[in-house]
């Protein structure tokens, strides 16, 4: 802007307007430097998909996109064998899982750990985790609206992990990733495919079932040489 035309302007009030109204780098000449420094002023956040191991678990952490995150004590991203072939997904954190930011350490998860040895394996060696990474109050089951905002991280764990074959823990799990209501009963015993990349999965009972129901014990039984037998068919 010339001298002369910023003394016609000053005199008309129109630089006064232009400086109250307009943010100061606009009133000034636009200039790559500039537009620069407001593009880079802009938070980026990456997509769940695009995070490694350290973003994805800082991502749970932090997250506050369904109302679990105001009663929750800790989030529980998951634990073991991030190469692991097998990984175990069951419903959602309980009270010990919540205390301790580990899934499946309570009672269910002692249940769990001796159905892994019943089949010669330990729990360091596979990957567990939730289908929701918060425990719901009272442990209700989680609800589609928590159960849909985990579901990225939980896609997210199983690119990282890329198990040959995934166990669906429990009838809220084996619902969720198969999309389906049938009951539990019916989806134990059977092979399903997940995902784009069609990874193998197995539906068996939840352990907490298992401690109320003793007797459907045969039955997981039957389902963890089935996992193993598929597991080792799946790394010929
Ligand atoms: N039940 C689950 O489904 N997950 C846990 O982590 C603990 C209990």
């Amino acid at each position: 802007m010339t001298n002369i035309h910023a003394h016609y302007l000053k005199a008309m009030g129109i630089q006064v307007w232009v400086r109250r109204h307009l943010p100061p780098t606009l009133t000034e000449e636009p200039s790559p430097m500039t537009d620069t420094a407001q593009v880079s002023q802009t938070p980026q956040v990456a997509p769940v998909h695009e995070l490694d191991w350290e973003a994805l678990q800082n991502r749970v952490a932090a997250c506050t996109a369904c109302s679990l995150h105001k009663t929750r004590t800790k989030t529980v991203f998951g634990v073991g064998n991030r190469q692991a072939d097998l990984m175990f997904i069951g419903e959602a954190p309980g009270a010990d899982e919540d205390a301790q930011g580990e899934p499946f350490v309570g009672r269910a998860g002692l249940m769990l750990n001796a159905m892994l040895y019943a089949i010669d394996l330990k729990r360091e060696s596979v990957y567990i985790t939730n289908v929701v990474k918060c425990r719901p109050p009272e442990n209700r089951n989680p609800d589609k609206h928590e159960l849909d905002c985990c579901h990225a991280f939980l896609l997210q764990q199983i690119v990282l992990v890329k198990p040959k074959l995934i166990v669906a823990v429990g009838r809220v799990a084996a619902h969720h990733l198969l999309v389906t209501e049938t009951a539990i009963g019916k989806l134990r015993g059977q092979g399903f495919e997940y995902g784009e990349n069609k990874i193998p999965l197995i539906a068996t009972y939840h352990p907490a079932y298992l401690l109320r129901r003793p007797s459907e014990k045969r039955h997981a039984w039957q389902d963890l040489q089935f996992i193993n037998q598929r597991l080792a068919e799946l790394k010929r």
